[in-house]
């Protein structure tokens, strides 16, 4: 079988509906939505979305749920915080 959706990808599902722009925007939010993102806590390439928010580790013996974006683990806001709160604290302990 030859590939056939090699410019629109998950997206064929749409058919011709809704435009090519939001298609092609929305192509990028489902991808990173269905992707496996390495656990923070095992190591393994095994968390997926379970709910808008919250992503799970299906690795064995790990299974630990997290809080994240809605569509990716995480985000550029909560990077930044992150990395404040980080900061701030090594602050009060100098
Ligand atoms: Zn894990």
């Amino acid at each position: 079988m030859t590939k056939r959706t090699k410019k629109v990808g998950v997206t064929g599902k749409y058919g011709v509906r809704y435009g090519a722009s939001l298609r092609r925007d929305v192509r990028k939010i489902e991808v990173q939505q269905h992707a496996r993102y390495q656990c923070a806590f095992c190591g393994r390439n095994t968390v997926r979305r379970s709910a808008a928010g919250i992503w799970n580790c299906k690795g064995k013996a790990c299974g630990k749920a997290m809080a994240g974006g809605a569509w990716t683990v995480t985000t550029p806001a909560a990077t930044s915080a992150r990395s404040t709160i980080r900061r701030l604290r090594e602050m009060v302990e100098v």
